[in-house]
C-alpha cells in the first residue's frame, strides 16, 4: 500500500479498481490449466464496489480470449468496464485504463498478488494506490472505497458507462468513411414510387435487411402489393449507383399520408449501403417532403437485436420521443414494443455526399 495518509485529510475516494486475475481475482493460474475459482468474499467485494459506483477493470498477463471467457463463465465479466489482458507492462495497462475513463491516476487502485507488478506500477504511476491480493476481500471496509454518498446514479455508473461506450462505438461505425471518400464515389440515389415489378425485390429487402429494418415488421409481397393501390399509402423504392456501377434496389419505405401527419411505417435499407448514409438520406428527404406538405412525421420504431444503427439514424435526423398531439391521430401500434418517434419537420439541406433524384410526394398524384 502507499504511504500513510495525513490523519486530518481523508484519502480521496477510489473511482476505479484495476484487478489482476491469476491468484488475485481468482485462485489459480489459468494458463497452467488450473480450474480457477473466485472466493466468495472477493466476489462480494466486486459486487459491493459496483453498488457503490466504483468502476472496475482488469489488467492481467494472460491470453485475452480464454481469460475473458473465464470471467464470463464466472458471471463477473459484466462488472469490468475495461480489460487489458496481454503481455505488456501493467503500468501501461493501468495508464491506458485511467486515460480511457478520463480518471486521474490518484483515483485508481491496483490489486495484484505479485510484489514486482505492484512495484512496477508504483514506479511509473506513484499516485496509483497498490494493494496485495490478501487485501482484496477487505476493500469494502477501507475508507477510500467508501464514498460519502451513494446515489441512484452512482449505483448505475457502470451501466451508464457501458451504454455510453456502446453508443460511441455505434456512432463511430455509423459515421463510417470520410465525406471526401464518399464524394469520390459519385453516389447517386433515386427514390421513386414502387411498381408491381419492384415488389418481389422489396419484400426480399424487408426480410433480409434486419439490421436496417426500423420496425422489425415483415411486410409480405401481398401486403405491399395491396398498399400500392391504396391512395393514402406510398410504397417507395430506393436504388443507388456509383461510378463503379449500380447497387440496385437498396431500400424500401412505406408511408401513410394523412392531411396533418405522415406515418412512416416501414424503412429498410440494405446493409451494403449503411456506410453511404442511405438511411439518413431517405429520412432527411422524407422530412423535407412532410415539411412541404405541412405535416408532422411519425416513424414506427421497434428495437430488435440488430437494428440499433437504424435508431441512431433516426436520432441523428432529429426524431425524438416527444408526445405531440398528432400521435392521437394514429391507431395504436400492433405489438407492445413498437415506439413512435416524432419530428416536427423543417427544411433540410440537400445531401452532401450523393446526388438525389426523388419523386415529389406532395405533387398532384
Ligand atoms: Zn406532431
Amino acid at each position: 500500500m502507499s504511504g500513510p495518509q495525513p490523519s486530518d485529510q481523508p484519502p480521496p475516494t477510489v473511482k476505479c479498481v484495476v484487478w489482476d486475475l491469476d491468484n488475485t481475482l481468482w485462485k489459480g493460474t489459468l494458463l497452467e490449466g488450473d480450474d480457477v475459482a473466485v472466493d466468495d468474499r472477493v466476489r462480494e467485494t466486486v459486487l459491493g464496489l459496483d453498488a457503490r459506483g466504483i468502476l472496475q477493470a482488469v489488467a492481467s498477463k494472460n491470453d485475452h480470449g480464454p481469460a475473458w471467457q473465464r470471467l464470463e463463465d464466472l458471471g463477473l465479466a459484466e462488472y469490468f468496464v475495461q480489460a487489458r489482458i496481454g503481455w505488456g507492462p501493467k503500468s501501461a495497462s493501468v495508464r491506458e485504463i485511467a486515460d480511457e475513463l478520463k480518471f486521474a491516476p490518484g483515483t485508481i487502485a491496483f490489486v495484484d498478488d505479485q510484489p514486482a507488478e505492484r512495484a512496477e506500477v508504483a514506479f511509473h504511476l506513484p499516485q496509483v494506490r497498490c494493494y496485495p491480493a490478501e487485501a482484496a476481500a477487505g476493500l469494502l471496509e477501507l475508507p477510500e472505497f467508501t464514498p460519502a454518498t451513494v446515489t441512484v446514479d452512482s449505483r448505475r455508473r457502470r451501466q451508464m458507462y457501458q451504454a455510453n461506450a456502446r453508443r460511441q462505438a455505434e456512432q463511430e461505425s455509423f459515421e463510417g468513411p470520410s465525406q471526401e471518400f464518399l464524394r469520390s464515389l459519385e453516389l447517386v440515389m433515386e427514390i421513386r414510387r414502387a411498381t408491381h415489378e419492384d415488389l418481389s425485390r422489396m419484400e426480399e429487402l424487408t426480410l433480409r435487411t434486419s439490421q436496417m429494418n426500423a420496425t422489425g415488421v415483415h411486410y409480405s409481397d401481398a401486403d405491399l402489393r395491396a398498399l400500392l393501390d391504396d391512395a393514402r399509402h406510398e410504397v417507395l423504392a430506393v436504388t443507388m449507383s456509383d461510378r463503379f456501377g449500380s447497387h440496385g434496389a437498396v431500400g424500401v419505405a412505406l408511408v401513410e399520408r394523412g392531411p396533418s401527419v405522415w406515418h412512416l411505417k416501414l424503412l429498410a435499407t440494405s446493409c451494403r449501403v449503411v456506410s453511404f448514409g442511405a438511411g439518413a438520406t431517405v429520412l432527411n428527404w422524407l422530412i423535407g417532403e412532410a415539411f412541404a406538405a405541412g405535416a408532422h412525421l411519425i416513424a414506427d420504431f421497434r428495437p430488435t437485436a440488430r437494428n440499433r444503427v437504424m435508431e441512431v439514424a433516426y436520432r441523428f435526423a432529429g426524431f425524438t420521443d416527444e408526445l405531440c398531439a398528432c400521435l392521437a391521430q394514429l391507431s395504436q401500434p400492433e405489438g407492445g414494443r413498437t415506439q413512435r418517434l416524432h419530428i416536427t419537420p423543417a427544411p433540410r439541406p440537400a445531401p452532401e455526399t450523393l446526388r438525389l433524384t426523388a419523386v415529389a410526394l406532395t405533387a398532384a398524384p
